[in-house]
């Protein structure tokens, strides 16, 4: 959805510079060759196209993370396209389909279909040596979401029942946000596209300003916003967009607990007010399927739990896609 880029980019917190980091461990880590684009663990490309009753897959792709950064999850983490933020960002991705499953699966529904996730080669986009525009030094997401359509032409990935999500570092590119999808490939099972749905997310970003929590929270919501559409999420509760379908639930007096798809917007408007940057747009906290106010909110906490709409809502989005 566009209104997931950022409403907000100020301030400068950055925790790791590359002269800290290298200065920690004695500039050892210059020596330690770094080789992006050899992985052992990818499932590579696939040339053909699944089968047209064949699962739903939602494919996800690493990107470059630079030595500085690696550096915050120790030496151990320098190699491999697979760091730990990247990790736990597959890992969320799983248990929301698992979670939306289980709940199809409670009330009968969806009984033959399979979901299925998995891990793609990695993503790795060069810059040109001499920048021409503003998009190819700080790239939009629009640009940045073509760049990824590129390769995934290149590769001959799948396009039918297919999800691809991009899982990008870029902690200060501020017209990205925290990510996002664009249409017209922002629907899983659409054929508006030539190269299935894209989505992506920042995990820079979330990493950087936030924390893990908020990570898994929206690698899942930028995910999941592929598997709504409007009929659907207005057809259930009082819901006008995706983000209604969540929660924020009070879990102390001060506490707020925010499930995936109400997460960067189930805050006050205003830097501090939940995560780092905060969507724009659904200021009616009145209509999300719950939401307990922030008066008083001092500790803003996420769960990777779906709420009952947003598990209605992706399994209605199945059973209309790709069941029957
Ligand atoms: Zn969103
Ligand atoms: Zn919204």
């Amino acid at each position: 959805m566009s209104d997931d880029r950022s409403a907000a980019s100020t301030g400068r917190r950055g925790r790791v510079t590359r002269r800290e980091a290298l200065a920690a461990i004695g500039g050892a880590a210059l020596a330690t060759p770094l080789r992006p684009g050899v992985d052992t663990d990818s499932t590579g490309t696939t040339a053909t196209d699944p089968l047209p009753n064949g699962p739903v897959r939602i494919r996800v792709y690493p990107s470059f993370v630079p030595l500085q950064a690696r550096l915050r999850y120790g030496l151990g983490e320098l190699r491999g396209n697979w760091p730990p933020p990247f990790r736990d960002a597959l890992a969320a991705i799983e248990s929301a389909f698992e979670q939306v499953i289980a709940y199809a699966r409670e009330r009968s529904r969806l009984e033959d279909l399979e979901v299925r996730v998995d891990r793609g080669a990695p993503v790795l986009f060069s810059l040109p040596s001499i920048p021409s525009s503003v998009d190819s030094v700080l790239p939009s997401l629009e640009a940045l979401l073509e760049r990824f359509r590129e390769r995934l032409r290149e590769r001959d990935a799948p396009v039918r029942r297919t999800c691809h999500v991009l899982l990008r570092w870029a902690p200060l590119n501020y017209r990205v946000g925290y990510g996002g999808t664009v249409a017209p490939n922002s629907m899983t099972g659409s054929d508006a596209g030539d190269t299935g749905a894209q989505t992506v997310a920042n995990v820079g970003a979330t990493e950087f300003w936030d924390s893990r929590a908020v990570t898994r929270n929206m690698v899942i919501h930028e995910t999941l916003h592929t598997f709504l559409e409007d009929d659907i999420v207005h057809s259930v509760g009082d819901t006008y967009c995706d983000h209604e379908l969540g929660v924020a639930v009070r879990t102390a007096d001060d506490t707020l607990q925010i499930s995936p798809i109400a997460t960067a917007y189930a805050g006050p408007d205003r830097i501090g007010g939940g995560t780092r940057f905060h969507g724009t747009g659904c200021y009616d906290h009145d209509r999300f399927a719950r939401h307990d106010g922030t008066e008083g909110i001092e500790n803003w906490v996420y769960t990777t739990e779906l709420s009952e709409a947003t598990c209605e809502a992706v399994t209605r989005f199945l059973e209309h896609r790709f069941a029957g």
